[in-house]
């Protein structure tokens, strides 16, 4: 049957369906399902031990899964080995073979599959021209800096035009400021093939910086699929609003529930939390809002609303060159964290709150995020 032309659901590019992989008892990867768009470049977050390596060697094939499916393009490859799967895998550890030269090592994946000498050629200038190394191509692995390792690994993990790339902490071996640079560098490149790819790494920035989504991963499971505004923006649980980025949590109870803004009260605080749109649920549950430091205001000025601020004295202050973060204790006990601009200061011709000194925090009513779990 031919789809008709109304029909707007395609089959996603890969398919991860109720994946499983159990030591012992212990659940590795606990019921995946996930699906991934063709040319999305994908990041698995979470701490270490969290199963990400698992869930991507399940996807390489170096790895049988104890239960579910992977869908490749269309096909079945759940019990395909490594060697059959259009999928090409990069290690941390980038293992080039270190007596072979960079060219020697991007062609031998080629020349394992037999393609002929021309066409090697012409591809292994194409990928090192890819990854800016032509001028190294007769160097050996020794004589390259840590970057250089990185790209050449991923030239001759792009070198067989795989229709899947899976990245284990690809920059895990570089120092902060290489990887920083790095990381735009690296989508770019990816950009360029247009391969779609999977890349696991603990570093949020690094997930935020070049994934177009990202999953959030603990104890063998999703907690969150998002782009890295939404996760951030609309974290799911108090577990993802704190694992990406800093915030407040306020425990609470809703007290008032209407369509247009509810009431929050919490122990924590002097004076109720008003948001400025109702939520959906039963009243009086046990709620929590995530209230981002920057989407705290810290004033010197007691503000006069009913709702929405509080008083309390500076605790510490991290200063970190262009902002500083305020721990503000509250009559509670409570710390709410503050960020704020270095230039607020300076803008207003006013000295920085000082350790032990009285201010007010607050925040406008579409700031925190009500979270049932
Ligand atoms: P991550 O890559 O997120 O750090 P892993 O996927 O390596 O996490 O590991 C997930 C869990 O599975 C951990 O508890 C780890 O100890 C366990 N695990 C991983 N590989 C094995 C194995 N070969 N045998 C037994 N347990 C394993
Ligand atoms: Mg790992």
């Amino acid at each position: 049957m031919t789809a008709t032309p109304t029909e707007t659901t395609k089959t996603p590019y890969l398919q991860i369906q109720g994946l499983v992989k159990k030591y012992g008892d212990n659940y590795a990867v606990d019921n995946v399902d996930l699906n991934i768009e063709r040319h999305e470049i994908f990041a698995l977050l979470g701490s270490s031990g969290s199963g990400k390596s698992t869930l991507l060697r399940m996807l390489a094939g170096m790895e049988r899964p104890s239960q579910g499916k992977i869908l490749l393009d269309g096909l079945d490859v759940t019990y395909q080995a490594p060697y059959e799967r259009p999928i090409n895998m990069m290690f941390q550890s980038y293992a080039l073979f270190p007596h072979m030269s960079v060219e020697q090592n991007i062609a031998f994946g080629l020349k394992q599959d037999k393609m002929v000498k021309g066409e090697i050629d012409t591809r292994v200038e194409e990928m090192l021209k890819l990854v800016q190394m032509t001028k190294f191509a007769k160097r050996k692995p020794h004589q390259l800096s840590g970057g250089q390792q990185q790209r050449i690994a991923l030239a001759r993990s792009l070198a067989k035009r795989p229709k899947l790339l899976l990245l284990d902490e690809p920059l895990g071996a570089l120092d902060k400021k290489l990887r920083q640079q790095t990381q735009l560098e690296l989508v770019n490149m990816l950009e360029q093939v247009g391969v779609t790819c999977i890349m696991v790494t603990h570093d949020q920035e690094e997930a935020m910086t070049m994934a177009t989504r990202v999953a959030i991963m603990s104890d063998g499971k999703l907690r969150q699929v998002g782009t890295p505004r939404e996760i951030y923006d609309f974290p799911n649980s108090r577990f993802t609003a704190e694992f990406i980025g800093e915030t407040n949590i306020i425990a609470g109870e809703v007290i008032e529930d209407a369509a247009d803004y509810c009431v929050i009260a919490s122990k924590e605080l002097s004076r109720p939390v008003r948001l400025g749109h109702g939520i959906t649920g039963p009243e009086d549950q046990d709620i929590w809002v995530s209230l981002r430091p920057e989407d705290v205001n810290l004033s010197r000025n007691k503000p006069t609303a009913d709702f929405n601020w509080e008083e309390g004295k500076v605790k510490e202050i991290a200063y970190l060159g262009s902002f500083a973060i305020f721990h503000v204790e509250l009559t509670s006990g409570k710390i709410i964290k503050s960020t704020v601009a270095s230039s607020r200061w300076y803008l207003a011709d006013e000295e920085p709150p000082t350790w032990d000194e009285t201010v007010y925090v607050s925040w406008r009513d579409n700031m925190p995020v009500p979270l049932t779990r």
